[in-house]
């Protein structure tokens, strides 16, 4: 039985009303070797894996520099049309630090209003 999905690193679980439509698979959710994550813990995955790279003794503040460029980073690919405001939010971080990211990784800001034809 299908009782909901369950995130393998946070263990949320989403489940759906009784008789609702039951999407393939939650929003934003991908399944990775066999196992499901949530969107939050995408993010955190992917800070975990720069941090890997990193001495055990490398001092904190740069691993809390890595981590949340790593966590905007993450953000910029999996969605370039979202706005640095949100970004930041989900990160945990500046805007400043979220403008920076798209210029070094050269994601182009979302238009928020369309252009005059
Ligand atoms: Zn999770």
């Amino acid at each position: 039985m299908n009782d909901g999905w369950t995130c393998a690193r946070c263990e949320v679980t989403v489940r759906w009303m009784p008789g609702a439509e039951r999407p393939k698979q939650p929003h934003n959710w991908i399944k990775d070797g066999g196992k499901l994550y949530c969107l939050a813990c995408q993010r955190e995955r992917a800070a975990e894996a720069v941090l890997e790279d990193l001495p055990a003794d490398a001092p904190v503040k740069d691993k809390l520099k890595l981590s949340s460029s790593a966590r905007i980073e993450f953000e910029l690919r999996r969605d370039p049309e979202l706005p640095d405001s949100k970004i930041a939010k989900a990160c945990r971080t500046s805007m400043a630090a979220v403008r920076k990211s798209r210029e070094q990784l050269g994601v182009p800001a979302p238009r928020l209003t369309k252009a005059k034809a």
